[in-house]
């Protein structure tokens, strides 16, 4: 027989809702499942400031050699400063290393944690979370359990629940924690909760890992969406980070992220720097140049940092828009729900809080697409679009 005889078939991937879409032959069609922003005509969208900084690379004619393991030490510098803020303690006690977007931060973060962690090597997620969180943490060698963290009822934070989950788990666990605009549910803990969940992670002697796909993504302010995380250094926590440009930046298949840790001191960051490169060695010898060329153009370059975070915020604030958009058209035609979580979440997701049924029939009966979860993204809304979709979902909830 043949050698991949016992190979079995896997199930489809998410790419499911793409599918189907495109089988469709509806004219007013809508794809709510993309995880990708949509400029107003419901494009994608390179942002200018990138268009800007590409140009310059290019003309800099710069040589092809390979980056170092860590990757292009402008963009890694430049990508901390980001995160932890100029300011900011951690800076001259952290690692980094360029990463294969988020999923490869995510990915080096795990291995490093499987590989020296001196706790139990499980991993505590939100539930729900990404729905790639576990198999990167499984396949990297680490077990993982989750933590409360949507109420299905509020549609909102189960804050206790959340809570009493970090004081239940055995001391010295490790957890992961959105930094911003959790996906899939769009919902975030505020500033104050931050606190608190920060002090039950130190009384509990838990590690932090943090996720930041959506730095600026969130609120349209990267200070402002970076607050979680420097909350955490300000309080004493040595956290973990993967950072992604896929989403701030439009940068998705150029694969530029960022995987940091921070060390107790300069001495401490050198040993976690050597390890780092020994595990990123094997995997994939070094990262690929021209993205983290073009992140790190815009990130030192003063009038094109200027001009991404004004892009930024105009992406944030167009799904903020949206946002309010579908909430006030569902209550224009007289529907009977509270639809505030609408615009209470952020982020390009939104939690609709629609069961799977719902969802099937406004695929089966409207043409809008999006995941049985519940979830739609926002950045798939337009002004032109958003009366129907808000129709759609009236006629299948009420
Ligand atoms: N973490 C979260 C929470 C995400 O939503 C995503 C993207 N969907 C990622 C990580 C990683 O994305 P990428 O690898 O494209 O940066």
């Amino acid at each position: 027989g043949s050698t991949w005889a016992n190979v079995p078939q896997g199930p489809p991937a998410i790419l499911g809702i793409t599918e189907a879409f495109k089988a469709d032959s509806f004219e007013k069609k809508i794809n709510l499942g993309v995880g990708a922003y949509r400029d107003d005509k419901g494009k994608p969208y390179v942002l200018p400031s990138v268009r800007t900084a590409e140009d310059n690379v290019i003309k800099a004619k710069l040589n092809k050699e390979y980056a170092g393991i860590t990757g292009v030490p402008e963009f890694t510098k430049a990508a901390a400063v980001l995160a932890y803020g100029k300011d900011s303690s951690a800076l001259d006690r952290l690692a980094i290393t360029q990463s294969i977007s988020g999923t490869g931060a995510l990915r080096i973060g795990a291995a490093f944690l499987q590989r020296f962690y001196p706790g139990d090597k499980t991993i505590y997620i939100p539930n729900p979370s990404w729905a790639n969180h576990k198999a990167v943490f499984n396949d990297a060698g680490l077990k993982v359990q989750q933590y409360r963290y949507y109420d299905k009822n509020t549609i909102g934070l189960d804050f206790e629940g959340m809570v009493a989950d970090i004081k239940a788990a055995p001391k010295g666990s490790i957890f992961l924690f959105h930094a911003c605009a959790h996906n899939p549910t769009g919902v975030d803990p505020t500033q104050e909760q931050w606190k608190e969940i920060s002090q039950v992670v130190k009384e509990q002697g838990h590690y932090a890992f943090f996720d930041m796909a959506y730095q600026g993504f969130a609120s349209g302010d990267t200070d402002k969406d970076a607050f979680a995380l420097r909350h955490f250094i300000e309080q004493g926590h040595d956290v973990c980070l993967a950072q992604s440009f896929a989403k701030n930046m439009g940068l998705y298949g150029e694969r530029v992220g960022a995987f940091s840790i921070v060390g107790a001191s300069a001495e401490e960051k050198k040993r976690l720097d050597s390890q780092i490169k020994i595990l990123v060695r094997p995997l994939y010898s070094n990262p690929p140049i021209h993205g983290a060329r073009v992140a790190s153009e815009i990130l030192n370059t003063p009038a094109l940092y200027q001009q991404w975070l004004g892009e930024v915020k105009e992406m944030a604030d167009r799904i903020i828009t949206m946002r309010a958009l579908l909430k006030n058209n569902l209550e224009k035609l007289g529907s009977s729900h509270d639809w505030s979580h609408i615009t209470s979440q952020i982020g390009m997701f939104a939690y609709t809080g629609l069961d799977a049924a719902s969802m099937e029939k406004l695929a089966k009966e409207h043409s809008v697409y999006a995941t049985k979860d519940g979830r739609i993204s926002v950045a798939g809304i337009t002004s032109d679009n958003v009366g129907r979709l808000a129709e759609a979902i009236y006629k299948v909830k009420g």
